[in-house]
């Protein structure tokens, strides 16, 4: 089992720095999330011993739960890159590192809301929906620089960048584009807000040409998900 994950997990990285190379970009600018969501912490445990220092979950009490099985890891990061509710954030962000997930004002203030003396401040993304199904995850891209205003605002959120998934009926680069053009206008409010966190299993190559600098990668490396019910 940990020789596959071992495996799997080395031939994402070697397609990985094929793309970058491809893009003429230095691997190393890359930063690759493994999501670990529906499977055990133990698995986290067996990825960090295998070097990795990022995973991500989409699920709040999955978080909350795994984050406290697996305790500190020294240098490992939790990145929440789901739905976040906002009576719930306060168990967000004392779980995630990272939140790539912000899409309206009342999230990023419950955020803020959530956080304790100790905290320090939070990295945050702001999600753009690039389908036209306004019930998707994410701000219009219309709504883009308001939302990064408001999240600049606040002093407990460090605002970093942008985040998306590629819709399923449309060519994942074209759809990688306007989250370029995002990330363009949210550097007009925060000019050093440049993270794009694009690309899971079906899509990472294109989104590194697009300029991905943190890829959301599950399956290809974990192999499939448990199924849930
Ligand atoms: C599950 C998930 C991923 C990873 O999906 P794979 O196709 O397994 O790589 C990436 N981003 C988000 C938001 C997810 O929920």
């Amino acid at each position: 089992m940990d020789d596959q994950l071992a495996e799997r997990l080395a031939d994402v990285d070697a397609r990985i720095a094929d793309a970058a190379r491809a893009a003429n970009r230095d691997p190393a600018g890359i930063t690759r999330i493994v999501v670990t969501k529906f499977h055990p912490a133990s698995l986290v445990e067996a990825l960090y011993a295998l070097g990795v220092r990022d995973v991500g979950e989409n699920r709040q009490q999955e978080l909350t739960s795994k984050t406290a099985e697996v305790g500190s890891l020294d240098g490992l990061s939790w990145h929440f890159i789901g739905q976040a509710q906002s009576n719930k954030a306060r168990a967000v962000r004392d779980a995630a590192s990272v939140v790539h997930s912000v899409d309206r004002g009342r999230i990023a203030g419950a955020l803020d809301a959530a956080g304790q003396p100790q905290s320090g401040v939070l990295d945050v993304l702001v999600q753009v929906n690039l389908t036209d199904d306004p019930g998707r995850g994410g701000v219009s891209p219309d709504g883009v620089v308001g939302l990064a205003e408001h999240v600049a605002g606040l002093a407990g959120l460090r605002l970093r960048g942008v985040m998306a998934v590629a819709p399923l009926d449309e060519e994942p680069a074209r759809a990688f584009e306007r989250l370029a053009a995002a990330s363009a206008r949210v550097r007009t409010v925060v000019a050093d807000s440049d993270w794009i966190s694009a690309g899971m299993t079906a899509d990472f190559p294109e989104a590194i040409s697009m300029g991905a600098t943190h890829l959301r990668i599950g399956s290809a490396i974990t192999g499939p998900r448990p199924t849930r019910g």
